[in-house]
């Protein structure tokens, strides 16, 4: 087996954040955006000032993209609700699962067409009660995939015909094919298994070469894969056990971010890892690609 690609990420903003999650480059403001979801705050991280900027919501925070129109669009506890960043001003949308009080949104992202794809979890962790839905530019939402457990990382392939897919305790990448006109998931298979001691698959990103990006909660690091063969590829090396998320950005999207957390962390376990809960960064010579805003 030929030796990985092996980086070591630098903690680019002690951010300390409970749950850091759902980064994404924003090229006009030449910012990362990216949320707390137990802290219940949306983020803007811009690495040439070393600033971040905060906007607390009155509910959990799942994650938070950007639209056509230049707000945000955030999946949260209360289900979907716009931002107006300028005047941190929150409009609810609709919320697919009033009815499931006890779950939360999580991970999600726009598809090349721009449709939100975003998933659920339950507080209490029951496994299969949880949904990924796809919220459509015309405000119509379906449920895509039922019985989840922990709706987490999505990336689409570089033709726009397969959709990868992470529900973080099956411990795999799992790929559909889809239709990018209507926006239709068929054939569900597995295309990753992730070993039990590199640590539970959680957000994704995809690189112009079409190799994902997985970052691993309980591994200490992101990883990259090759989907075609399920092989392992490389690892980033992270200061913080609880890996959750990454993309690329930067204004050649050269830069790899990556968000982490402290929560389930004791006194002790925070003391082996004080930038837990840190923004991290990292040149690997891989790029990625703009994130697609909603709506188009
Ligand atoms: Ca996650």
């Amino acid at each position: 087996m030929a030796p990985i690609a092996e980086w070591t990420a630098s903690c680019v903003l002690d951010a300390k954040a409970t749950l850091g999650e759902g980064p994404s480059w924003l090229p006009e403001r030449r910012v990362l955006l990216w949320v707390d979801i137990e802290s219940a705050l949306v983020c803007l991280f811009d690495p040439a000032t070393g600033g971040n900027r905060v906007w607390k919501l009155p509910s959990h925070v799942g994650v938070a993209v950007p639209t056509v129109r230049g707000d945000l669009l955030v999946a949260t506890q209360r289900g979907f609700v716009r931002l107006e960043l300028e005047t941190g001003s929150v409009t609810p949308l609709l919320d697919p699962e009033a009815d499931v009080p006890g779950n939360r949104f999580n991970d999600g992202k726009c598809d090349p067409q721009g449709r939100f794809w975003a998933g659920s979890i339950a507080y209490d962790r029951t496994p299969g009660a949880a949904s990924l839905y796809r919220l459509d530019p015309s405000l119509d939402v379906r449920k895509m995939v039922s019985q989840v457990s922990t709706s987490n990382g999505l990336a689409w392939s570089l033709d726009g015909k397969v959709l990868y897919y992470i529900d973080t305790p099956t411990r795999r990448v799992d790929a559909f094919d889809f239709d990018g006109g209507s926006g239709d998931i068929a054939n569900r298979r597995t295309i990753i298994k992730v070993p039990e001691d590199l640590g539970k698959p959680d957000g994704m990103t995809i690189d112009q070469e079409g190799m994902l990006w997985v970052a691993l909660w309980g591994g200490w690091c992101v990883t990259r894969w090759n989907p075609a063969t399920g092989e392992l590829l490389g690892k980033v090396h992270v200061a913080a056990e609880r890996t959750s998320s990454c993309c690329f950005g930067g204004d050649s999207h050269d830069m790899l971010y990556i968000t982490s957390a402290r929560t389930g962390l004791d006194s002790e376990a925070l003391s082996r890892q004080p930038l837990a809960g840190g923004v991290f960064a990292v040149h690997t010579g891989h790029r990625g690609l703009p994130c697609v805003p909603f709506g188009g």
